[in-house]
């Protein structure tokens, strides 16, 4: 007792004070971010040492009959309907029956509940549903996102009122109502919090009765189906200057429901979003009434709209972008394999060519760790967690992963992929790129800000309680709550500096892998040391930074790097042993692996060279990042080892890019498969041809080498290798784009 009362007047008290002062103060919009949404797989990578027992544990995704069944008709179905050329150079709109068919079919409300006549889908389902349409068109798949990500449907299922669930989620479910959602302004747009827009509490004379309401004025831009949207999700500050609905006259952001057929909403204006056709455009009110119970939640929750659009994007934001990058990673793995397979030069496929090897080791790595992490995250998701920074680590690197396959995939496909046309399957997707590195957070911002800056005080064991005690307006008790965990802290960070410094310079080599994780063992151990590197490096920096650590975002962001490593390597160990731990899938591991370690080792590096206090840095250093035992990229042989995966039909291959393309009947796709498939099945009788000295197989049959069936197969597949590499032309005149 004497030693808790001395140690809490002589040390916590002192400490307590000094962390007050050096405390980062928190705005309202910062706090409330911070505190939505949970912490799932990143708090135990936070806590430096990982129970692998609980990942290994975690039930594989998979779709139930029904969904399964959707996928295969509706999904099927409105894939076969999609013509991404038609949609974006010659409707600039999804075609009136594909609007109609979505509608009928559920696709805007796969995530109301049954009870309410929607789909009901698990994340999983949804993500696949939006995996499968992304490669068909970007248009259909942003149009079907949007209602079922950050939107009304999401918000009125969290917050709403039983009367307005009941009233809005069943017409949303059935398409009768379109939904867009106004958060971004002109003048705030990364900085949404700084709207403008506004509302403000009065009464009305509507039609003989006087209404409480409120009065509307907004100017939003870039909000996507807002042109169509027939229902309008509005955040906007509130004002009740009255007091007619309390005694806070400056409520604060807040989200009301807007039917945009009421008298002063202006819309239907089109932006042209990177020559997408999805519908996106600016919405004006200028004196609109809309009744008090247009309030999502009614007025119980007015000034809650921040905390309401944090804990909605909580949950979305893991899913429609991640699962559209996804799927245009695997995309981009799938064709430029097959391409490069079949596109010859200088006599040979151009996927034999190191350098095009080298764009393709990583295509294939890219492709498996982004489709890992999806899975692993809609199965956090199906566990019931909302995790706001695995969300954010997803929404960032899936759609940077997506950045680059892309990228290298335009490179790999040279000029097929740049002439556009019918045939052209990578250049709408190239050019969207900047659509999903913007939207739902842009990258910049979430990189710098949100991943560690969030995850720190979210996911760390400690940092929550410390920030919540310091906070505390009454310092007696603030102390008191401050001692209960800072000693447990302090111990928690000694254990983790031993444990970080004793793996790095045994490379982890005596930590336990969870049992049956057999060649991956390895793997888990390196990820068991880089997480205590990481969460010790993470105490020093905010040790020695503290609340300036908020404005080095340089810094903030390598850390963030790190922590999303770890998730994502996470995810690939996790894929690899959920998919039966197939030893011709381990080169795709080991790729991940190493390239993840050097990211990591990197990461951690130029965060120590840049640390303010340079003694902390150097001496970081020589304990976490011993000279001579450096995590190095992948080499040139394993890197090939990936390549040529995607360059030869195997199960690793169909594991890999089988799923997105298969049986979607798109008609310059199936026709690289199959010309792929010609070109693989011809190969050992050109290569006898070839030995025989003879130049062409046209020689050859002429010679009466090869049969007549033999070069029949050989023109086969000349001819498709022909179709492949044809791009479109078009006489003067029969291009013309229409006005949208
Ligand atoms: C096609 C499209 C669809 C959209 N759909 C919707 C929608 O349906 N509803 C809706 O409300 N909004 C929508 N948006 C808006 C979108 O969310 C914003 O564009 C986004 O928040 C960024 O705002 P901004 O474009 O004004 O960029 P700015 O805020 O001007 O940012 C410019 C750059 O600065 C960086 N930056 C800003 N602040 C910081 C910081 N503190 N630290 C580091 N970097 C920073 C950003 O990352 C960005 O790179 C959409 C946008 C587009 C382009």
């Amino acid at each position: 007792m004497n030693w808790r009362a001395w140690r809490r007047q002589w040390l916590t008290e002192p400490l307590y004070r000094m962390a007050r002062e050096t405390m980062p103060s928190l705005s309202l919009t910062e706090q409330q971010a911070i505190e939505a949404g949970d912490v799932w797989w990143d708090a135990q990578l936070f806590s430096g040492n990982p129970d692998w027992k609980t990942l290994v544990n975690v039930k594989p995704v998979a779709l139930t009959p029904d969904e399964r069944a959707f996928m295969d008709g509706p999904v099927a179905q409105v894939c076969r309907m999609l013509n991404d050329w038609q949609i974006t150079w010659q409707h600039g709109d999804l075609p009136d029956e594909v609007w109609a068919f979505l509608k009928q079919h559920g696709f805007f409300g796969m995530i109301i509940p049954k009870e309410y006549g929607g789909l009901g889908f698990s994340p999983y389902a949804h993500s696949e549903v939006v995996r499968q349409i992304s490669v068909r068109s970007v248009t259909a798949a942003v149009t079907v996102m949007v209602p079922n990500s950050l939107g009304p449907g999401e918000l009125l299922m969290q917050f709403g009122t039983q009367e307005q669930r009941q009233y809005w989620l069943p017409r949303l479910a059935r398409g009768e109502e379109i939904p867009c959602f106004g958060l971004t302004s002109p003048e705030a747009g990364s900085d949404a919090a700084a709207m403008t827009d506004s509302g403000v509490v009065c009464r009305r004379d509507i039609d003989g009765v006087d209404t409480l309401g409120i009065l509307l004025n907004w100017r939003k831009r870039y909000i996507t189906l807002s042109p169509v949207a027939t229902v309008l999700g509005l955040a906007f500050k509130l004002s009740d200057p009255d007091g007619l609905i309390g005694d806070t006259p400056e409520l604060g952001i807040s989200v009301a429901l807007v039917p945009t057929s009421l008298p002063g909403v202006v819309t239907g204006r089109r932006h042209l979003p990177a020559m997408q056709a999805f519908q996106n455009g600016p919405t004006e009110g200028n004196d609109v009434f809309v009744p008090i119970d247009a309030l999502i939640g009614g007025v119980a929750q007015a000034g809650q709209g921040w905390q309401m659009l944090m804990s909605a994007l909580a949950a979305g934001r893991g899913i429609s972008l991640p699962s559209l990058s996804a799927a245009a990673c695997t995309f981009a793995a799938h064709t430029s394999g097959a391409y490069a397979r079949v596109r010859t030069q200088f006599g040979i496929p151009i996927g034999k060519f190191e350098g095009v090897q080298e764009k393709l080791g990583r295509l294939a790595g890219n492709a498996y760790l982004v489709e890992a992490a999806r899975r692993f995250t809609c199965a956090g998701l199906q566990l019931g967690y909302k995790p706001s920074v695995v969300s954010a680590i997803m929404k960032l690197h899936a759609t940077e992963r997506m950045r680059q396959s892309v990228n290298d995939a335009m490179d790999i496909h040279a000029g097929k992929a740049v002439i556009d046309g019918p045939a052209n399957y990578l250049g709408n997707l190239y050019r969207a790129l900047p659509v999903a590195i913007t939207v739902e957070g842009a990258n910049i911002l979430t990189r710098s800000l949100i991943v560690f800056g969030q995850g720190a005080i979210r996911a760390h064991p400690y940092l929550m309680k410390e920030v919540v005690a310091l906070g505390n307006s009454d310092q007696l008790a603030g102390e008191d709550a401050f001692d209960a965990v800072i000693w447990k802290h302090l111990a928690h960070s000694l254990k983790n500096a031993l444990r970080a410094t004793g793996t790095a310079w045994t490379a982890g080599r005596f930590v336990a892998a969870p049992k049956g994780s057999r060649a991956a063992a390895p793997y888990y151990r390196s990820l068991n040391r880089y997480a205590a590197a990481f969460a010790l490096v993470s105490e020093v920096a905010l040790l020695t930074l503290g609340g300036s650590l908020k404005r080095k975002e340089m810094l903030s962001a390598r850390l963030g790097d790190v922590l999303a490593e770890l998730y994502l390597l996470s995810a690939v160990l996790k894929r690899w042993q959920d998919e039966g731990q197939h030893e011709s899938d381990l080169p795709l591991v080991a790729w991940c692996a190493q390239q993840g370690f050097a990211t990591i080792e990197k990461r951690l590096d130029d965060v120590l060279l840049n640390l303010p206090m340079r003694s902390a840095g150097w001496v970081l250093r020589a304990l976490l990042l011993p000279p001579g035992m450096r995590a190095t990229p992948p080499s040139d042989k394993a890197t090939a080892l990936c390549a040529n995966l995607l360059l030869e039909p195997s199960d690793t291959r169909d594991r890999l890019v089988g799923a997105v393309w298969e049986g979607h009947d798109s008609p310059s796709v199936e026709q690289l498969e199959r010309a792929f498939e010609l070109v693989v099945e011809i190969q050992p009788l050109l290569d006898r041809i070839k030995h025989a000295g003879l130049r062409d197989w046209r020689l050859a049959h002429a010679s009466g080498a090869i049969t007549d069936a033999q070069a029949n197969s050989l023109e086969a597949a000349e001819k498709a290798v022909a179709a492949v590499i044809d791009v479109d032309d078009f006489a003067p005149g029969e291009f013309e784009r229409q006005p949208v």
